[in-house]
């Protein structure tokens, strides 16, 4: 037993060291490397993934996993058990999947992004379609060697970012929002709500919208000892311990808040993370438990938090000294009306919080099909419109705007995106959950948002992956999956 837990110690502590190299490429790639780095890049990660790969899939161990995980109940440590059960998951993959097919996989999705923001920069379909069928291809092939007597098809993917969430629930929950929200953002959206024109036709420069991030990142209390911010064309957060966790914004000069609140967002992923406890730092257990909680807190921190009158009354002030002309006639009551407008808009990122969840069900249906064959992927631009018209109410004009926006799928990932709607819920529910212990306005007011990461560092934070997403929802909110605390919560909010 000792023996076999040295060998998957030892065999961990190298993997983690590859993956961090691979992290730090993915992370240049994404912020600093020229355009023509690509290629030589490229060279130098399948090198590295085919290593990785020797490693992962090295007979002694995979042995010891094995072995540990036919003897679980005799590992005493409880963290221990857990890694070894979720690397008895992973290791199907390596034993049941072709190793060429796997590798393959792997440079193609680490060149497709490039490929993808291409074809997005010159609105051209086309251009990505050979890649996107290549990465549907494996799913669907990936989905076979991985199925089992419970799970199938789509649910192997779902399963893979959402533990215990499968296409059952999903539609479920999709179908209490189809029922629920659709009729009531048609509602809602029917009256358009009109704001000042400096709010909407200003130019924000971009040097004042880099120091309000900067304001933020001070105001939430990311801690720039261990993260830092830069700019990609799409936002996201990357991090791989306790001590580097990093994000990124996206600065449009004719939109001031779009950057305000991506930034927030991210912080939100950010902190989550580095409020892991340190001693998951060398294990697989460090990170968000699954992609709906670590959602959550993105979602919590921007709109929850971050789109507040409580949190503008305090920082208001800053952003109109930033941007005095833009902002001198536009009173905080309607730059808060303006940030909490409901309306039709195409871009999934930029939607508010009212339409978001339907944005990514157009998403959930298409990947739905494709998977299942009944969808092709030629066939995407014209199915994305025809659903935005149903679910959100408008079409796209161009690709650009539809199909081709958002970089997930040239990540390889499907699957991924039904997590952001499941994570707005569970935050409603832990806001309401939290906000029975600690005053949120009351902390919002007093410019006090460490007592709220306090509070979600012990409710959620601290575990990392050590628990499943169901047990923390329990933890942090004392019961079960409720949809309906988020269809409430947006309801009350946007009522007019
Ligand atoms: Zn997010």
């Amino acid at each position: 037993m000792e023996t076999f837990i040295q060998t998957y110690q030892d065999y961990r502590k190298k993997i983690k060291a590859y993956r961090y190299f691979g992290w730090l490429m993915s992370w240049d790639q994404e912020t600093e490397a020229p355009d023509a780095s690509i290629e030589y890049r490229t060279k130098q990660y399948q090198v590295m993934a085919e290593e990785l790969y020797k490693i992962e899939s090295a007979p002694e161990y995979i042995d010891a996993i094995d072995h540990l995980y036919a003897s679980l109940d005799r590992i005493q440590d409880t963290d221990l058990r857990t890694e070894i059960k979720h690397a008895y998951k992973q290791l199907r993959v390596i034993k049941l999947v072709p190793k060429d097919e796997l590798i393959a996989h792997q440079v193609l999705v680490s060149q497709a992004p490039h490929t993808w923001a291409k074809a997005k920069n010159e609105n051209n379909f086309e251009m990505f379609r050979p890649t996107l069928e290549k990465i549907v291809e494996f799913n669907r092939k990936l989905v076979k060697y991985l199925e089992t007597p419970e799970l199938k098809g789509y649910d192997i993917l779902l399963d893979e970012y959402e533990e215990g969430f499968t296409q059952k629930e999903y539609d479920l929950f999709f179908d209490t929002l189809k029922r629920e929200l659709v009729p009531f953002v048609k509602e809602v959206t029917a009256v358009k709500q009109k704001f000042s024109r400096k709010l909407t036709h200003s130019v924000f420069p971009r040097e004042s919208q880099i120091k309000f991030s900067q304001y933020l990142i001070d105001v939430f209390h990311y801690d720039r000892s261990r993260g830092l911010l830069k700019e990609s064309a799409h936002p996201f957060t990357s991090g791989v311990s306790s001590t580097d966790t990093r994000i990124t914004t996206h600065y449009y000069e004719n939109n001031l808040v779009s950057s305000i609140f991506s930034t927030i967002h991210e912080m939100g992923h950010a902190i989550y993370e580095l409020q892991n406890d340190p001693k998951y730092d060398d294990t697989f257990l460090h990170g968000g438990t699954s992609l709906g909680i670590h959602e959550s807190q993105s979602r919590m921190y921007e709109n929850m938090l971050g789109r507040s009158m409580a949190f503008w009354k305090v920082h208001y002030p800053k952003l109109v000294e930033l941007f005095p002309k833009q902002l001198k006639q536009v009173s905080l009551e309607e730059f808060h009306r303006y940030i909490n407008r409901a309306e039709r808009s195409l871009i999934r990122t930029e939607a508010d919080e009212l339409t978001y969840a339907l944005h990514v069900m157009v998403r959930y249906e298409l990947e739905k099909g494709m998977i299942s064959g009944k969808i092709k992927v030629k066939d995407l631009p014209k199915k994305w419109n025809k659903l935005m018209g149903e679910f959100v109410g408008i079409k796209p004009k161009t690709d650009k705007e539809g199909v081709l926006q958002d970089v997930h799928w040239s990540g390889g990932m499907l699957g991924y995106f039904p997590t952001y709607a499941l994570g707005s819920a569970y935050a409603a529910q832990m806001y309401q959950a939290m906000n029975k212990e600690l005053d949120i306005e009351e902390a919002l007011s007093s410019n006090n948002i460490p007592a709220i990461n306090a509070w979600l560092k012990e409710h959620v934070h601290q575990f990392a992956s050590s628990k499943s997403p169901k047990e923390i929802l329990l933890i942090a909110t004392k019961e079960a999956f409720n949809p309906m605390y988020y269809v409430n919560y947006l309801k009350n909010k946007f009522q007019r």
